[in-house]
């Protein structure tokens, strides 16, 4: 049986080209030009891999990516504007496999939706979706439990791990100490909560130190915070 791409794109000519190059490397090729009946496509046929235009009418790209994971694995490698680097987080996010900035080369976007393909086993799409955490140039994989920042891998003690995703998953919210001992080390813990100064010091030196911008920042009096974007106003121990 053929390979299945579903093509959800508003723009009735990028949306031709695509189906006639992918139709011409043997695809089976399905388009729809909005965001709800692309998400209706996904949900009720079996595709293995699905091309995801991010600005659409009806459902944004986006929506229909959050919408689609709670009840799929297939594949999705999202269409996105240049310079929209919130739409490539955001859609990592939602859990895309991967994204290709417009305008692409289609020999780019062949060769990426090849790779996509190949990570799939049994091309079924039933594989787990990766879960990525992101903030900024930051990625954590939770399921092999990688740190990954601005391509250089950083080692962590368990810990150390436990406290970063916490953060990251808590981005742009500020979360006190108690939070923190609640939730890293558990309600039981008894000791100091100036553990935390200790523990904040250590990842500091390998999450921020040496890298253009510090990610972790502190709230005096309160606690910490990790923000997509940095005010200028926050305090920097
Ligand atoms: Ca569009």
């Amino acid at each position: 049986m053929k390979t299945q791409i579903l093509v959800i794109e508003d723009e009735a000519q990028i949306a031709r080209v695509l189906k006639m190059e992918l139709e011409y490397e043997g695809y089976q090729v399905v388009v729809e030009h909005d965001g709800k009946a692309g998400l209706e496509k996904a949900l009720q046929t079996d595709m293995d891999l699905i091309l995801l235009d991010v600005m659409l009418p009806g459902l944004s790209g986006i929506e229909v990516l959050r919408r689609l994971r709670k009840e799929s694995a297939t594949p999705v490698i999202l269409l996105t504007a240049r310079n929209t680097t919130f739409d490539k987080v955001a859609g990592l996010d939602q859990g895309a496999n991967d994204y290709v900035t417009k305008p692409f080369e289609i020999e780019e976007l062949l060769a990426r939706i090849r790779a996509c393909l190949r990570n799939q086993p049994n091309n079924g799409g039933k594989r787990e979706v990766e879960s990525l955490l992101t903030v900024k140039d930051l990625v954590i994989n939770t399921d092999s439990r990688e740190v990954i920042r601005d391509g250089k891998t950083i080692t962590l003690t368990p810990k150390e791990y436990d406290f970063l995703v916490y953060l990251v998953t808590n981005k742009n919210k500020v979360v006190t100490r108690e939070n923190i001992i609640m939730n890293v080390w558990g309600y039981d813990y008894e000791g100091e909560t100036n553990v935390i100064d200790v523990f904040i010091r250590h990842l500091r030196k390998k999450v921020d130190e040496g890298f253009s911008s510090q990610l972790i920042a502190t709230i005096r009096g309160i606690g910490f915070t990790i923000k997509e974007k940095t005010d200028e106003d926050y305090n920097k121990n």
